[in-house]
């Protein structure tokens, strides 16, 4: 997390604007002040224009200063359907284009405002099975750009040109966050009498014998949970240094979608300590949290066990919905929400590895709730677009590459039911080892 400054000649940036926008001081706040680590002040009288102080001007193409075209986004109220052009700056695709003499050829702040306020997930689309936006209908999909950062790319550009001006930025740092969703702790133990009763009976009815064995002999014989690589992956946390974020569901009564040990049991409140101790601990909302009361109680139950205060969330099946969802976390007194991916496909549904804060596009307002996005999750790479081992986690580089050289944030998913001993995820603890002593020597 340490940066250096590099040039430290420049204390306030100017930005000449027509004028103040929350939408123009949000994207502001995120480029300038969050990753560049720059004072500015949005100044909307050109008639005080000093060549001799380096300025943004937007919108108008003012000598002397970094010019950027104004497309207007910014301006607007609320969502609304419209089209843009497109082009590519450096080998970089870019959104918003303007054919025009500025210094960059397209409106960088409506572009990122674009994929930072998810502002196509306000237009009309149809929801997939589970209610979420589908990534399909994804303008980063249709592109086919989907696995690469490019706002993160645009970034980079733009720090070039800022630096060649003579403004000194911070230098940020590569991080990388390791996170896991315990959907469901044990796959045959800590189940209860009936329910394993119940599963061993329908593994019978459908002729699934090899579950019917391996729960047997987990059962009888002591062998392990398939599921259970908790010790395994602790083991390799601490011997490079890693600190994973683990968001836990915790629903009280288990349905179709949620299907977890019950938190009350002894074996997963020791988990729970063990999580919040080793790492950080986090909130799964189940498939039914949409109900306050069961969000409420889910919280409640991992804050009483854990004798800590949960402030991380990730919502199981990446349920979402822009803008109730954010609300709902933000009035739960949940910070920092890590849902930010999407569950059919891979890659950058923000356009970014970084984080930030949301923007209520309804009420047209930065809120305090910071969004973490992820790029990589096991259950996608494995079910939803049925890649092999090989085949993933050579993406999962891929992606790791483009953060590594826009200087970002790395996120990733796992599940411990994909690093245990499941058959069907063979390979998979192995290759994650290897792609965890990869990443630290970053
Ligand atoms: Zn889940």
């Amino acid at each position: 997390m340490e940066g250096e400054q590099q040039k430290t000649s420049i204390t306030t940036l100017i930005v000449y604007s027509k004028a103040h926008s929350p939408r123009l001081v949000f994207v502001l706040d995120w480029l300038l002040k969050e990753v560049f680590q720059l004072d500015y002040q949005i100044v909307v009288d050109t008639l005080v224009v000093k060549p001799d102080i380096p300025a943004i001007s937007y919108g108008k193409n003012i000598p002397g200063c970094i010019t950027i075209p104004d497309e207007g986004l910014l301006w607007q109220q609320g969502a609304s359907s419209f089209s843009f052009s497109e082009g590519e700056w450096q080998q970089v695709p870019i959104f918003f284009l303007k054919q025009s003499n500025y210094s960059l050829p397209f409106d960088l702040f409506s572009a990122i405002f674009f994929f930072l306020s998810r502002y196509e997930e306000y237009l009309p689309f149809i929801p997939d099975k589970h209610g979420r936006f589908p990534a399909e209908e994804s303008v980063c999909f249709k592109k086919n750009i989907l696995e690469r950062p490019i706002v993160d790319e645009w970034v980079k550009l733009f720090s070039t040109i800022l630096q060649t001006n003579g403004i000194g930025i911070h230098k940020n740092h590569f991080r990388f966050y390791p996170s896991y969703d315990i959907d469901i702790a044990y796959s045959f133990l800590h189940k209860g009498f009936m329910r394993s009763m119940g599963a061993w009976a329908k593994d019978l009815w459908v002729g699934n014998f090899s579950s019917v064995l391996s729960r047997l002999s987990v059962l009888t014989l002591n062998a392990k949970d398939p599921f259970d690589c908790f010790d395994w992956l602790d083991f390799v946390h601490k011997k490079l240094g890693l600190h994973p974020f683990v968001f836990v569901l915790a629903a009280l009564q288990t349905t179709q979608f949620d299907k977890n040990n019950l938190p009350k049991i002894s074996a997963m409140k020791k988990l729970i300590v063990h999580f919040s101790a080793s790492g950080i601990l986090g909130i799964h909302p189940s498939y039914f949290s949409t109900s306050d009361d069961i969000f409420k109680s889910e919280k409640s139950i991992l804050e009483t066990i854990s004798k800590s205060k949960i402030t991380q969330s990730r919502q199981h099946y990446l349920r979402m919905a822009l803008p109730l969802t954010y609300r709902r976390l933000l009035s739960h007194g949940i910070t920092d929400d890590w849902t930010m991916g999407y569950g059919s496909q891979l890659g950058f549904r923000a356009g970014t590895g970084r984080s930030f804060l949301w923007y209520d596009l309804e009420k047209e307002a930065t809120t305090q709730l910071r969004v973490h996005p992820f790029c990589f999750m096991d259950s996608t790479a494995h079910w939803e677009l049925k890649l092999n081992v090989s085949e993933a986690f050579e993406r999962l580089e891929k992606m790791k590459q483009y953060l590594i050289d826009t200087q970002s944030e790395f996120v990733t998913v796992f599940h411990n039911f994909s690093l245990g001993s499941d058959p069907q995820w063979k390979g998979w603890p192995e290759a994650y080892q290897k792609f965890l002593e990869g990443v630290i020597t970053v």
